[in-house]
Parts: C-alpha cells; sequence; structure tokens
C-alpha cells in the first residue's frame, strides 16, 4: 500500500471525517486500520507483534509527520518508501528500525 491506497482504503472512526494512524511506540509498527491493533497489558493498545504500547493520532497528520521525518533522513536512504513498506497490510511483521524492511 502506498499513501493513496492507506488514504483510500483505511476505515473512518468515531465521525466520517478522522482516519486513525496507530502507531507503536517501541517498534516502527504502524497501521491505520483498527482491526490489526490488539489489546495489551491494562487494556492499552499494543503491537501485534512485540507487544509493545500502541498511541494514535490523525492519519492525515501522521503521514504529514512522515514527510517532515524522511526530508531530515529518520528512515534513512529509503525514505517514505520504507515508512510505507512498514504499514501493517504491507509486512506482518514488525521491526526496531526502518532499514529492516527494506533489502538492498
Ligand atoms: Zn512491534
Amino acid at each position: 500500500m502506498n499513501e493513496h491506497d492507506i488514504l483510500k482504503q483505511s476505515p473512518f472512526k468515531i465521525s466520517k471525517s478522522i482516519q486513525w494512524a496507530y502507531y507503536s511506540t517501541g517498534c516502527c509498527w504502524w497501521t491505520s486500520f483498527a482491526a490489526d491493533v490488539v489489546e495489551g497489558d491494562g487494556g492499552s493498545l499494543a503491537c501485534p507483534h512485540c507487544d509493545a504500547l500502541v498511541l494514535q493520532m490523525s492519519l492525515l497528520a501522521f503521514l504529514e509527520s512522515s514527510v517532515f521525518n524522511a526530508e531530515r533522513g529518520f528512515y534513512g536512504k529509503h525514505g517514505l518508501d520504507v515508512f510505507y513498506a512498514s504499514h501493517e497490510r504491507n509486512v506482518h511483521t514488525c521491526h526496531q528500525v526502518f532499514s529492516d524492511y527494506m533489502i538492498d
């Protein structure tokens, strides 16, 4: 899924105008589908692969921040490609560093 696919296919929650991004605080995992997130300790949201705490924010704001991060080299030489590659619907696992999503 690229940016276009993610925005087109991700479900709306709470109201018709909001799509959410769910992102891990302990690995590079993220998704835009609530169904991909699991319940962790104490009922918090968690990464389905490593149980790290997952937070959520507006999908549009999350995608905008990814562009900001890519411009500053946060994802390494593959830039936004590796950010999209780390979406759950593209990879079905999680890694600790973005470079592990791309094979040179
Ligand atoms: Zn994880």
